[in-house]
């Protein structure tokens, strides 16, 4: 069963900034430390107003105002699905994390660590070997499907860790989030090769066509390990994983804490879904002595528990047999290799071509061993003053908070006292752990790459089951310090910053303040709004899920978060395409918090002195642009399709402008009128925090 890998918290409970997004581009001069600069990175107070569109009115389109320009003259580059402030970012990283590896992997007496990254990636690159060797690495596992004959033998192989195969229900070891101070194993809804339940329902010409492809796409990985009548056997698999998508739930429920804790005692699961001979899996995956369980989407599991008793073993053997090569593609050679990147990359994603091999071999040393390139990266990239100025934004930021929910005129005194203990409980970690990973007793094995790969899932697997049963480990992150991206996680009540995030245009020592409050203001604000938002609510400032409402409070929220999802689910980014503005509730509930206390702190910081006027902007109007700036992003239609689809992240364009239009500094900024398109009349403005 495919496990999280271990530095990535379950994504399940950690809200990023961005969707994971790990396709990359061009090369930009790598602008490093730089002390020499004292001028910002972008245009002379931190805005790039060259980017800007001043044709249009700020109060019709601000999304386009502030970046027309900019979105008028980039093109998607030809690896990407989409482009923008994160991708550039990201650019950054990827190619210093490229030169710390080189660096590693050309040393004399090169240290364990060195050694390893050097290896891995260089085996990666090695495509000579992986043509070379063909499905040999493969070979004795692919044997082991061919010989299976009972369901037994089909789960023996999907329990085996080493392989990373799908199945119909995905264990994985995290925080108990009504016990936080023990790990409990959690099962999942899985087994899906498209990206959601809805993918193989969906009416029209453009599903059915990704359907098609991914049957083709079946079919190919069969056909190239030998089965023959490929293409029948795909639509019976297809039929396979349509009867596990008709019982999974869509991503709205997913998302409701609620619904999605199920403690129950292992006895209790055996009864609930029989068909998975749980006692098995359980012993199989070394948690023969783990008397219970939490079950997230309990009708989906006991769904998938029928669904896998009644499909013949034949049907599952194929399933497996192609999901072996497909999660083994990037090891494999080219044929399979860009069948892969045919169907997940182009049909999915409208991304033109495979990103550059380097690159994917940064991913890979990144999701394996990220944190042993990160302790050299923040060296190298994350200057120590970055790191004091990101905790005076914060303290900042939470003093205008603490002010917001003293003013909040819908909620009641007891409510008011638990969300102030909770948001002066709020953790907040910046640029990178105390601790970084050791990775101790993951073998990589230079000339064995596949190999490697089954190592390091093992290693990540046993790490996590070596966590049950013992103290919580508060000083884990789930990202990289690399990654360009930032999360709540509210088990542990803390808001987490990587260094990568940390440059312009979210952060720059150099800037204007008012720019650095729209951009990195905000972004804090965004993560302290999900220990806010409708599921961030649910848990209180220790990090224990319960209900520390009144009702009547409760009520308040309620229709103000409502309010918000209808605006949204109006926002219509293809023809036809609505957003939903239930799966994106949390994330923009995290936006119109997040600017709203980033505006607040940023009027604080200015001790009741008017900020002064740059470049005919005032600081308010800054502030309201670096807003903005920051969601500069261009996508294919592919890649935006899915994104509407899979979400929870509204596009960049309805961040920018769906939030800026609910608050009222804003149309005093730019003199929004109700001439201008984005109007909404103040009475029909959310205001939550
Ligand atoms: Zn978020």
């Amino acid at each position: 069963m495919k496990k999280m890998k271990h530095l990535i918290i379950p994504s399940l409970l950690v809200i990023g900034l961005v969707a994971c997004n790990s396709d990359s581009n061009s090369v930009k001069e790598d602008v490093t430390v730089a002390n020499a600069v004292q001028s910002p990175k972008r245009g002379t107070y931190g805005i790039e107003t060259a980017h800007m569109n001043t044709e249009v009115s700020p109060g019709d389109n601000f999304f386009e105002y502030v970046n027309g320009t900019w979105l008028k003259n980039t093109a998607i580059p030809s690896d990407r699905s989409n482009y923008g402030s994160f991708g550039i970012l990201r650019d950054q990283a990827e190619v210093r994390v490229r030169s710390i590896i080189e660096t590693a992997a050309s040393k004399e007496n090169p240290s364990a660590d060195e050694k390893r990254i050097g290896d891995y990636y260089n085996a990666y690159l090695d495509t000579a070997t992986i043509e070379a060797k063909g499905l040999a690495p493969l070979e004795a596992d692919l044997n082991r499907i061919r010989v299976a004959k009972t369901h037994e033998d089909i789960l023996s192989l999907m329990t085996d860790v080493r392989l990373g195969l799908d199945a119909p229900v995905s264990p994985y070891i995290y925080i108990d989030a009504k016990k936080n101070d023990e790990y409990a194993v959690y099962l999942t809804q899985s087994g899906l090769g498209l990206p959601n339940r809805d993918y193989y329902f969906d009416e029209g010409e453009k599903s059915d066509a990704i359907r098609a492809g991914y049957v083709d796409f079946i079919a190919k990985m069969l056909s190239e390990a030998g089965v023959e009548g490929s293409m029948d056997r795909a639509k019976a698999v297809m039929e396979f994983e349509t009867n596990l998508a008709e019982g999974h739930w869509e991503r709205v429920k997913q998302r409701n804490r609620d619904l999605t804790y199920n403690k129950m005692t292992r006895a209790e699961l055996n009864k609930l879904a029989p068909g998975m001979m749980f006692d098995t899996v359980f012993a199989d995956l070394g948690l023969s002595d783990q008397d219970s369980v939490i079950v997230r989407e309990k009708s989906a599991i006991e769904n998938a528990a029928k669904v896998f008793a009644k499909t013949d073993v034949d049907v599952l053997k194929d399933y497996l047999t192609a999901n072996l090569l497909s999660n083994h593609s990037s090891y494999l050679p080219a044929v399979i290799d860009e069948a892969n990147f045919e169907f997940y990359g182009r049909t999915l994603r409208g991304q033109e071509e495979q990103r550059p091999r380097w690159k994917r071999g940064v991913s890979l040393v990144n999701g394996t061993l990220g944190e042993v390139v990160g302790k050299v990266y923040v060296k190298e990239y994350f200057p120590p003053a970055s790191k004091a100025q990101m905790q005076e934004l914060v303290e900042n930021l939470r003093g205008a908070f603490k002010e917001g929910i003293d003013g909040l005129e819908w909620m009641g005194e007891d409510t008011k006292k638990e969300a102030q203990y909770k948001l002066a409980k709020f953790n907040p970690k910046i640029g990178y752990p105390d601790e970084f990973e050791t990775y101790e007793g993951l073998n990589v094995d230079g000339s064995d790459l596949i190999g490697t790969v089954k190592s390091a899932r093992e290693w990540s697997w046993n790490d996590e089951l070596s966590q049950l049963g013992g103290p919580i480990d508060r000083a884990e992150w789930g990202m990289t310090p690399q990654t360009v991206n930032a999360y709540y996680n509210s088990v542990l009540n803390e808001i987490v910053f990587p260094a990568a995030i940390l440059d312009a245009p979210f952060f720059d020592p150099n800037a204007d303040p008012a720019v650095n409050y729209g951009g990195i203001g905000a972004v804090i604000g965004h993560e302290m709004g999900h220990g806010f938002d409708d599921q961030g609510r649910k848990s209180d400032g220790d990090g224990i899920q319960r209900d520390w409402w009144t009702e009547q409070d409760a009520e308040g929220f309620e229709s103000r978060a409502a309010a918000l999802a209808d605006q949204y689910s109006e926002f219509e980014p293809l023809p036809g395409e609505f957003l939903n503005g239930r799966l994106g509730l949390g994330e923009n509930i995290g936006d119109l918090t997040g600017v709203t206390m980033a505006y607040n702190a940023y009027k604080r910081s200015l001790g009741g002195k008017p900020a002064p006027v740059i470049e005919g902007m005032t600081g308010d109007q800054r502030f309201f642009m670096a807003w903005a700036q920051v969601w500069a992003i261009k996508w294919k239609d592919e890649a935006l399709s899915t994104q509407i689809k899979n979400g929870p992240h509204s596009p960049g364009e309805f961040r920018a402008n769906g939030i800026v239009r609910n608050f009222g500094p804003w149309y005093d900024a730019f003199n929004v009128t109700p001439e201008n398109a984005m109007y909404i009349p103040p009475e029909k403005r959310v205001k939550i925090w």
